[in-house]
């Protein structure tokens, strides 16, 4: 209620209850009573001949807002060169199931020069709306120029969440803003859920190393901010059919509004590997004992179609590259089939593969933790397990024969 009744000052007149258009004061016992018609129209203030009514400020916690006048969900569209990431469409996902959950509509923010198709396409992933700015400063990530289109459009339109990618630009992009706006920010969740009683977005991340998994609440500052760990979430669904809302439209962005200009984007030589779109992992880790024990990684990989990846332990010693590093401070991954070789299974690896279809785990040490995630285990040593594994996938075929033929 946000008109109060000073009842040291209240005679009783009943002058109030005859103004109110809502019935929504009682006379007790000789005091104004409010109830919770109330719409705090104020008309009750106007009317009271001593004073004895008046409008409640709402008070919120030190710098914080009117939680209320945000609505909406938002999904920060990370693109590069034209393509959207995949980080991207996995933030249409989850920010439909949360829209959805608020019953508010998505909106994807999409910042580029002349990329009208890509518009197009989160709304087919599942966006209500698209607030599309085109702009040629836009062609390439500045912090300041994305900082000032995106401030600009959550002060006109308040949503109440934001959800951005924790790439590099994202990273870079998410506390600018929630600095700027003055919101709280949760960097590099990987479970969002929502307390629908108070529209409050649950923020996980792990913490303290991996060892903790800390949920975070931002009660009294909107939008409420996260950037989500690419990988994690489970991406949309294309639908050819979807239709929504395409506000596109020129921000008033100035070559002066962005101090740090791009003189080059140079990319690395290296392809990075892609381990989050592979469906077949074979991972390497210290008990491979030297890097040359990739060889025989590469080889299995090589055999079943998939990409090579590592332990954070085999990164820090050099035998691989950072690129290749599987976990909390690497990647992670969903693949159909992970294989972790000479890997222990430490918490921050884990967290980086365990929602893998089917782990099959090969370690020495049929005590490695590794194998409480693994499907299948073989405990043994990789360089007799693995040359084994490889011959056998030779013939595999031969083998499915003799298999099919026992089971006759
Ligand atoms: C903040 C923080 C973030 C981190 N992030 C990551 C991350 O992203 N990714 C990550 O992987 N780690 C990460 N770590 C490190 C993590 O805690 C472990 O140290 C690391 O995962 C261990 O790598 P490993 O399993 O290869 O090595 P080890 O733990 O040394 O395990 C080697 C395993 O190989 C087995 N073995 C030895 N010889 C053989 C053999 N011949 N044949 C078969 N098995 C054998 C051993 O029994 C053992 O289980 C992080 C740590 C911290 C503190």
């Amino acid at each position: 209620m946000a008109v109060k009744v000073i009842e040291l000052k209240c005679i009783g007149c009943g002058k109030c209850v005859r103004v109110c258009p809502f019935e929504a004061i009682n006379m007790i016992d000789k005091k104004a009573k409010i109830n919770d018609k109330c719409t705090a129209c104020g008309q009750c203030v106007e009317a009271c001949p001593v004073d004895a009514i008046e409008k409640e400020e709402k008070k919120f916690r030190a710098g914080g807002v009117d939680v209320s006048l945000y609505r909406g969900v938002w999904v920060f569209a990370e693109q590069r060169d034209g393509n959207l990431l995949n980080v991207a469409i996995e933030l249409v996902g989850e920010g439909r199931k949360i829209a959805d959950a608020l019953e508010v509509p998505l909106t994807a923010v999409l910042l580029g020069n002349n990329i009208d198709g890509l518009a197009e396409k989160l709304v087919k992933y599942g966006a209500d709306e698209v607030l599309y700015a085109n702009h040629d400063l836009l062609n390439v990530y500045t912090t300041d120029g994305y900082t000032k289109v995106i401030y600009d459009l959550i002060k006109e339109r308040k949503p109440e969440i934001m959800l951005i990618g924790a790439t590099n630009i994202g990273r870079d992009l998410g506390p600018r803003i929630s600095a700027r706006v003055h919101t709280g920010l949760t960097a590099d969740c990987t479970k969002l859920d929502v307390d629908l009683e108070n529209r409050r977005l649950m923020q996980t991340r792990p913490a303290f190393g991996g060892n903790l998994m800390a949920t975070i609440v931002c009660p009294d500052h909107r939008p409420q901010m996260s950037t989500v760990r690419p990988g994690v979430m489970e991406k949309a669904k294309y639908d050819e059919n979807r239709k929504g809302n395409i506000v596109k439209f020129t921000p008033d962005l100035k070559d002066e509004d962005i101090r740090a200009k791009v003189t080059e984007v140079v990319k690395g030589g290296k392809a990075e590997v892609q381990l989050e779109e592979s469906k077949i992992i074979v991972s390497g880790g210290r008990g491979l004992g030297n890097p040359e024990g990739f060889k025989l990684i590469e080889d299995l990989a090589k055999k079943l179609g998939g990409v090579v990846g590592a332990s954070r332990a085999t990164v820090d010693a050099g035998w691989i590259e950072h690129s290749h590093q599987v976990g909390q401070t690497g990647k992670t991954v969903r693949p159909s089939l992970y294989v972790a070789c000479g890997i222990s299974g430490a918490i921050q690896h884990l967290a980086g593969m365990q929602e893998s279809k089917v782990i099959v785990a090969i370690n020495k040490d049929a005590d490695a933790p590794i194998f409480k995630v693994a499907d299948y285990g073989i405990v043994g040593d990789v360089y007799e397990v693995l040359p084994e594994l490889i011959e056998a996938l030779d013939n595999v075929d031969d083998i499915m024969e003799a298999f099919k033929a026992m089971n006759k």
